[in-house]
């Protein structure tokens, strides 16, 4: 086999699966119908290793990972992938985590700031005069 003797590294497993780099096989969660929601590359039910087993003769066959990827998306619907793609409604899952720090942080900066400001003019009554005077003389009874 051409692959086999290019690269010494990739030889063939025992059980007659070509031997592939794991990073593909644990991108993907096993689709099978069972719903097992396990990651293929660790997914013990009866579909996963028939699963592996089409990626792998997909990279054989000289498939890149992303068209692979596209592939089993197209299939089994995005939650196929055990990374979110960073794009479309994917990237939420990337960008909402700090997004929502952020949110908080300037929530609460606001707040504190609305606390620290005394109220501005207008909101304030004017004192008079003899508001004063009215205030000085309770203030004297209580001497
Ligand atoms: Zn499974």
């Amino acid at each position: 086999m051409a692959l086999a003797s290019a690269h010494p590294g990739r030889g063939t497993r025992d059980c007659g699966l070509t031997l592939m780099p794991a990073s593909i096989i644990s991108e993907f969660m096993c689709p099978c119908g069972d719903n097992c929601g396990k990651a293929l590359a660790v997914c013990e039910c009866g579909d996963a290793a028939g699963y592996v087993k089409e990626i792998e003769s997909m990279q054989v066959a000289g498939m890149s990972a992303q068209a692979i990827r596209d592939k089993f998306v197209a299939r089994y619907g995005p939650s196929v992938l055990s990374t979110p793609p960073a794009h479309g409604f994917g990237m939420l899952a990337y960008v909402a985590p700090p997004a929502s720090v952020l949110l908080g942080v300037v929530v609460v900066i606001i707040l504190i700031r609305s606390w620290r400001r005394p109220a501005r003019g207008g909101s304030v009554p004017a004192v008079s005069a003899a508001d004063v005077k009215k205030a000085e003389e309770m203030l004297k009874k209580w001497k």
